[in-house]
């Protein structure tokens, strides 16, 4: 136990401790490395309890007074990601970063900070990511130094790339550069939560074309990484609040449980354990889904996205938020709907308020298959009938007229 005290007595400060703790964990791996076999495996577990100790833990976050949180938009516009028709996810991942950053700064709670918007990168951020490529580079391999030593002994399992030396190239690319800077960066600057906000696709989808898959996924540290259960508990608490009203994905390896999938080798998450606080790689859905796609409805989901979020994270800080807050509800329906239009405000407003009714989805079917869009299909009229039916409004023909728009604008 003389690692622990050791551990113990280090300075107070979390990157100077960090450091101190890197440097004394590759010492000791080397010193092990040199005893009869089994003493060495004992201590080589000791030592990875060490460097792979809780950064921070799920209840004394919860108890912060002052949540410091930095919101990333996963790419950029050099480099931007996925797109379809003309629409890049780097300006997708921002505008809904930006509604997010403006839910959260106007709580004294929470002290947030965007890494960019919409006019480009947060000049403090790109001078650090500028001036510290080398420092940066350093504390990259020091992290895989004790990693791929651990992973070799058998104290941890990792899947390739981590076990296959890999680990050890020379080089790092500008993007994963700046993704390991966010992490030294945020480790320095003791953030608790860092959110990468992004909209996915999938290799091997036709080129401009809609893909078959949809859904929200929140990647989460692995389990044997220092921040993986502080993680976990904050992204169940904002999938549990999507998920009310949009799908998880279907893709089969992202389907798992309220949409929360495990990953190893996300950089945003932080690989090789580089990461201190929090990190959640949201991506909200695909982007091709149509309800991204159409001018009409992309700003009021974005904005309902961004909103969940935030919902989710005030109730993981025990805040309180009405438990059927709604960002689009009330609303005002002012014209006449049918079967067949679509990219409308007034639809899109309209299903979430059939959904808190209990009518959307309606009977045998799902969001992802009838999923909160604005498109007025077969799922809509289905629920709109449900809904005349309950309010004994005649005909119950799925049309939404003066009679229904009425009972619509009454109940609150
Ligand atoms: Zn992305």
């Amino acid at each position: 136990m003389f690692l622990a005290k050791f551990i113990k007595n280090l300075p107070r400060r979390q990157t100077g401790r960090k450091k101190l703790i890197i440097s004394f964990v590759i010492l000791i791996c080397l010193f092990i490395y040199l005893l009869p076999k089994d003493i060495k495996i004992n201590l080589y577990h000791q030592t990875a309890s060490v460097f792979f100790v809780d950064s921070i833990d799920p209840a004394k976050l919860k108890e912060k007074p002052l949540v410091k949180i930095l919101i990333v938009p996963g790419h950029d516009n050099e480099y931007w990601g996925t797109e379809h028709k003309g629409v890049k996810e780097a300006d997708l991942n921002v505008e809904l970063a930006e509604y997010l950053y403006d839910f959260l700064k106007n709580e004294e709670r929470f002290d947030v900070s965007l890494l960019r918007d919409s006019k480009g990168y947060d000049a403090e951020y790109l001078d650090y990511f500028n001036g510290s490529r080398q420092a940066i580079f350093g504390f990259l391999q020091r992290h895989k130094k004790i990693m791929n030593t651990l992973i070799q002994v058998g104290i941890l399992s990792f899947e390739e790339p981590f076990s296959n030396g890999i680990g050890y190239s020379q080089s790092v690319s500008k993007v994963a550069s700046n993704l390991y800077g966010i992490n030294k960066w945020s480790n320095e600057h003791e953030m608790d939560i860092v959110l990468h906000i992004h909209f996915n696709d999938y290799y091997g989808r036709p080129h401009d074309k809609e893909g078959k898959y949809s859904g929200l996924t929140i990647y989460v540290p692995e389990k044997q990484y220092s921040n993986a259960k502080a993680s976990r508990s904050l992204a169940e608490s904002i999938s549990e609040n999507l998920g009310r009203l949009f799908a998880y994905s279907n893709l089969p390896f992202e389907e798992d449980d309220q949409g929360i999938v495990e990953n190893q080798e996300f950089i945003a998450t932080g690989s090789y354990n580089t990461l201190d606080a929090v990190g959640l790689l949201i991506e909200y859905g695909y982007i091709y889904e149509p309800k991204f796609m159409g001018s009409g409805t992309r700003k009021i989901v974005l904005q309902e996205m961004a909103s969940q979020t935030y919902f989710g994270i005030k109730k993981y800080f025990n805040e309180i938020v009405e438990d059927d807050e709604i960002f689009v509800l009330p609303h005002r329906w002012d014209y006449d709907l049918k079967y067949g239009m679509q990219n409308s405000v007034d639809i899109f407003a309209l299903q979430m308020f059939l959904n808190q009714q209990g009518f959307y989805p309606p009977k045998w079917s799902n969001l992802s298959n009838c999923p909160i869009s604005g498109y007025f299909g077969s799922c809509t009229l289905k629920s709109v009938k449900e809904f005349q039916k309950n309010n004994n409004i005649e005909p119950a023909n799925g049309l939404v007229g003066p009679l229904t728009r009425e009972k619509l604008n009454e109940i609150k």
